[in-house]
């Protein structure tokens, strides 16, 4: 058997699991996990905050 891709095929390469971190958001003070590392003196926001809290693209 040749197994040339992880056992769950070469898509986990893009959508693979997300390492969550533990985080309080910076609005609502209410405990969140967040898909990246939370940077010390940096606002992390939860899902309902982080819309308010983007800057608007246009
Ligand atoms: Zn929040």
């Amino acid at each position: 058997m040749d197994e040339r891709y992880p056992s769950r095929g070469p898509r986990s390469f893009q959508d693979g699991p997300r390492e969550f971190h533990k985080a309080v958001c910076s609005d609502c003070s209410k405990e969140c996990e967040v898909p990246f590392k939370p940077t010390e003196g940096r606002p992390v926001y939860c899902r309902d905050c982080l819309p308010k809290h983007r800057k608007p693209r246009y």
